[in-house]
C-alpha cells in the first residue's frame, strides 16, 4: 500500500511514513494510491461486532506491513479504552428515518478523539521500534489541542506542545488543555489570536534547522492516519441500519473537510452511501462551491460553532484530486489560484462531486432554533456544530436513512446551548471535577525565538 501526493511532485510513501510526514514536501496531501474495497460479504460480517473489531477490519487493509495484526489490535484496544460509552459511537433516533451518530463520548468530548487516540498509539508504537523521539507542536482554536494532549499524554517517545490564543478559548476547552498532569504535554497560552498562533507554528515548520533538531511532527487534520481512523464509524453506523443490503446517507458538520472526506473513503471502499451532505455554518465556502462551482475565500465570520469557522477547507484538495482525474499538476494550479482568492471548479469535476456530495448552510439563528427544537422534540441536547448538521439534514430526508454526525458534546459549548434552549448542559459525571483540577500552562509572547527556546528547554529535561 503506497501513498501519493495530491500535487504529484513528492515521493510516494508507506503508511507509517505518510503518518509521520503529514504534509507532503510538494505542499500536497497524501492519499492512498488505490483504495481497498471490502466485499458485500465482508461488510455484512461487520454487523454486531464491537467497535474495536470494526476498526481493525476497516483500517487493516491500509496499513501495509507497519504492524502485525496482534500489535494493531492492541493499539486499537488502548485507543478506545478511555471512552465513556461501551458502543464508542452510539446511534440514536431523532425522527422518522433520521438518526444521530454520537461521536462525543471520547475523553475530550469531541469526535477528534476517535482519530487522535489511534494516531497517538500508532506513532508511539512506530517510534518505540526505532528508538526515536519526536516533538509534536500544534496550534488550536479549541478541540484539536485538547484531543492531542489527551491522546499523547504519558507516551514515552513524544513531547507535545499546544499553542492556543490566550483568553480566546472557552473555559472547558482551556481546562481540558491545562489540567493534563503528565510531564510530556505542555500547554502554551500565546498572546495573540488563532491565526497568529498558527503563524508561529508554520514558522517553526519552515525553520528547517529547528525542525530537524527537535524532530518536529504535526497531527493536524490533513494527516492521512487521522482521516483513516474516521472511516470506521461510517461503517459501524451504516451496518447497524442495514448496510450493505440497504443504502444510507450521512450529513456531516464540516470545517476542514477531514470528517466528510473519511465518508468519501468509506464510499470508495464499497459502503453503500447514497449521499454525503456537507453542512456548513455561515462560513459557507463549501456550500457555495457545490452550488455555483466557485471556490472563493470570503474571510472568517466567528460563529457559535467555532470549530467550523474556516476560511478554506484543507482536505477539500483530496476530493479535487479525484475529481480532476488524479492530475497533480491540475491540483497544483488550482491551489496556486486559491492563494490569490479562489478558483472555479471545472464542469466535469463539479458533476463528479455532485454525484457523491450535496450541501447546505445553517446560519446562527437556525442553529439556535435547531438546538431548541431537537430538545423539545426528542430530549436530545445538541452542540451547535451538531445542530448545523441536523438543520441541513432536514432538507435531505427521504426513503434512505439519514445519519447526522454529532461532532461534540453540548457541555463543551455551554453558553451557546443555554442561550438557545434555556438549560445549561452538564459535563458527564466522569469529568465533573474538571473545574477543580489544578491548571498548568505557560503564558508566552507572540515571539518565535522565545517559543523555540521554551520547546528546546522542555524537551531537554
Ligand atoms: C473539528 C470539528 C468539526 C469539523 O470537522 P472537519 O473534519 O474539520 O470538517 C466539526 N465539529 C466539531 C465539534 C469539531 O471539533
Amino acid at each position: 500500500m503506497r501513498y501519493i501526493s495530491t500535487r504529484g511532485q513528492a515521493p510516494s510513501l508507506s503508511f507509517s511514513e505518510a503518518m509521520m510526514t503529514g504534509l507532503a514536501r510538494d505542499g500536497g496531501l497524501y492519499v492512498p494510491q488505490n483504495v481497498p474495497v471490502l466485499s458485500s460479504d465482508e461488510i455484512a460480517a461487520l454487523a454486531g461486532l464491537p467497535y474495536e473489531e470494526v476498526a481493525f477490519r476497516v483500517m487493516w487493509p491500509f496499513l501495509g506491513d507497519t504492524f502485525t495484526k496482534e500489535e494493531f489490535q492492541g493499539l486499537i484496544a488502548k485507543a478506545y479504552a478511555g471512552f465513556g460509552h461501551a458502543a464508542r459511537a452510539p446511534l440514536v433516533q431523532l425522527g422518522p428515518n433520521h438518526f444521530l451518530l454520537e461521536l462525543f463520548h471520547g475523553p475530550t468530548l469531541a469526535f477528534k478523539d476517535f482519530a487522535m487516540q489511534v494516531i497517538a498509539q500508532m506513532m508511539q508504537a512506530v517510534l518505540a521500534k526505532s528508538g526515536e523521539r519526536i516533538t509534536i507542536v500544534g496550534a488550536t482554536s479549541g478541540d484539536t489541542g485538547s484531543a492531542a494532549m489527551e491522546a499523547f499524554r504519558g507516551l514515552s517517545n513524544v513531547d507535545v506542545f499546544i499553542l492556543y490564543p490566550h483568553g480566546r478559548v472557552s473555559e472547558v476547552q482551556r481546562r481540558q488543555m491545562t489540567t493534563v498532569a503528565e510531564s510530556n504535554v505542555h500547554a502554551i497560552a500565546m498572546d495573540g489570536d488563532f491565526d497568529e498562533a498558527q503563524g508561529r507554528l508554520k514558522d517553526m515548520f519552515n525553520d528547517l534547522d529547528f525542525r530537524d533538531e527537535v524532530r518536529l511532527a504535526g497531527v493536524n487534520s490533513i494527516n492521512w492516519a487521522r482521516v483513516l481512523a474516521q472511516v470506521v464509524y461510517y461503517f459501524s453506523a451504516a451496518v447497524s441500519l442495514g448496510a450493505p443490503h440497504r443504502a444510507v446517507s450521512f450529513t456531516v458538520p464540516t470545517g476542514n473537510f477531514g470528517d466528510v472526506f473519511a465518508g468519501y473513503i468509506a464510499r470508495a471502499m464499497g459502503l453503500p452511501i447514497e449521499k454525503l451532505v456537507i453542512a456548513t455554518n455561515q462560513n459557507d465556502i463549501l456550500d457555495r462551491a457545490m452550488k455555483t462551482g466557485a471556490y472563493k475565500t470570503d474571510g472568517v465570520k466567528p460563529s457559535i460553532s467555532p470549530s467550523m469557522d474556516i476560511q478554506v477547507s484543507s482536505n477539500f484538495e483530496r476530493v479535487l484530486f479525484d475529481a480532476y482525474g488524479r492530475d497533480g499538476a491540475a491540483v497544483s494550479a488550482l491551489m496556486g489560484e486559491l492563494k490569490a482568492g479562489g478558483f472555479t471548479i471545472s464542469q466535469g469535476a463539479l458533476e463528479m462531486l455532485r454525484e457523491t456530495f450535496a450541501s447546505g448552510r445553517c446560519d446562527e439563528d437556525q442553529t439556535r432554533a435547531t438546538i431548541k427544537a431537537a430538545f423539545a422534540g426528542t430530549g436530545e441536547v445538541l452542540c451547535p456544530h451538531s445542530a448545523v448538521g441536523v438543520w441541513v439534514a432536514t432538507d435531505h430526508l427521504g426513503a434512505t436513512p439519514m445519519i447526522t454526525l454529532a461532532t461534540a458534546h453540548p457541555a463543551k459549548f455551554p453558553d451557546a446551548v443555554e442561550a438557545a434552549m434555556g438549560v445549561r448542559p452538564n459535563l458527564p459525571l466522569r469529568m465533573a471535577d474538571l473545574f477543580d483540577r489544578p491548571e498548568r500552562v505557560t503564558r508566552m509572547p507572540n515571539d518565535l525565538a522565545a517559543l523555540q527556546a521554551h520547546i528546546r528547554e522542555r524537551i531537554a529535561n
